[in-house]
């Protein structure tokens, strides 16, 4: 469960501009709310391979005059990064969990919320919703499906006046299925300096829905401050009030750290993308072999890595390769040009021949040279 926080916690921003160089992040680390004593595996259900829809409840969210202060679609932008990017591999150490997939985006603008609804609201609104929509993936054998319900901003959870929580995971069952599904209240904005927003609240419960879906699996005990004992919290409850401001799949926005048994911090690993060079120094009978043995090609003379994305979420990066400049560039006969054309398109087999052959480059040959085949 999110608690909303009135507590500033402790706050990085980490977020840059869409750049090779500054996608360079660093994982963010944090210390926990409270001395995490113990880590327990209670060895009952966990979704390793979580499918996410997302259901945007109410006519507010497709309404056009005015449009929603944050669209549907930021927020589905910035789920996407967290559920198919690197944010998640940090839960691997907990039997295995990983990234999941995005199975959509789902408006229901045929019912609204009320304020102070309840988790049955919930579920009577997603088996209603199921039956009236086929296009709507439903709970099935095989598949760890997880709902997550975004309310109106003003309409809030019954919970959220009595403890202040911003948001709920559960299951349910739907035609003898066991689903899965979250509730979150749109409070708080994008980069709130407090740990609150729905995107926040959605990553607390994303990563708690994994690693504890029925209340038999991963658990955190502790202790504060003033000594009082914590038992059987979640991993993201010890990090309630730990957040950063990062970039997420293009949106920069307020998302929540979890407890890493593993790093004994409270963690929001963010990948990393480095551009790396193979070789740049070559002598001259290098040259000379790859202009007679490879029509002057050195092919992955430099690479872009890419630590933790899914090529999806890489994709939305749109990382661009420039055109090259500068005397080199314009030297003739020399071309630079990325293979694959497009970033996360699978490389190509073989090096793609783009020289002109030496004849038609204007370059003359040195006097004396041998004139190579
Ligand atoms: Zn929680």
């Amino acid at each position: 469960m999110k608690r909303r926080s009135r507590n500033t916690g402790r706050a990085l921003t980490i977020a840059g501009p869409k750049s090779a160089e500054t996608l360079r992040n660093a994982d963010v680390t944090q210390r926990p709310d409270y001395t995490v004593t113990e880590t327990v595996d209670h060895r009952g259900r966990v979704l390793t391979n979580v499918e996410v829809a997302v259901i945007f409840w109410g006519r507010y969210w497709s309404s056009t005059s005015p449009a929603p202060s944050i669209s549907s679609d930021t927020y589905y932008q910035a789920f996407t990064g967290l559920v198919t990017g690197p944010y998640m591999t940090g839960l691997s150490q907990y039997r295995g969990v990983g990234p999941g997939i995005m199975l959509g985006k789902f408006t229901n603008d045929s019912s609204d919320p009320s304020n102070g609804y309840s988790d049955s609201d919930v579920v009577d609104m997603l088996t209603a919703f199921f039956q009236d929509n086929a296009s709507v993936p439903t709970p099935a054998t095989g598949h760890q499906r997880f709902y997550a319900v975004i309310t109106p901003p003003g309409i809030n959870n019954s919970l959220n006046s009595l403890s202040g929580a911003g948001g709920q995971h559960q299951r349910f069952p739907y035609d003898g299925v066991t689903g899965y599904y979250c509730w979150v209240d749109s409070v708080g904005g994008l980069t709130d300096s407090v740990s609150d927003g729905v995107v926040n609240i959605f990553s607390h419960e994303l990563v708690e829905a994994c690693t504890d879906p029925v209340g038999t699996g991963i658990m955190v005990n502790g202790r504060q401050t003033d000594g009082t004992k914590v038992h059987n919290d979640e991993i993201a409850d010890a990090c309630n009030n730990e957040f950063a401001i990062v970039d997420i799949n293009g949106v920069t926005c307020n998302v929540q750290c979890y407890w890493s048994d593993a790093d004994k911090a409270c963690i929001i690993p963010l990948g990393r993308l480095s551009f790396l060079t193979e070789k740049n120094t070559f002598g001259q009978g290098e040259v000379q072999l790859a202009v007679n043995t490879g029509n002057g090609v050195f092919p992955g003379a430099f690479r872009l890595a890419l630590d933790d994305f899914s090529l999806d979420t890489f994709r939305s990066f749109n990382v661009g390769i420039p055109t090259p400049a500068g005397p080199f560039a314009s030297l003739p006969g020399v071309t630079i040009s990325p293979s694959p054309a497009r970033p996360g398109d699978p490389a190509p087999a073989v090096p793609v021949p783009v020289c002109d052959a030496p004849a038609d480059t204007g370059l003359s040959r040195p006097a004396g040279q041998p004139n190579t085949p």
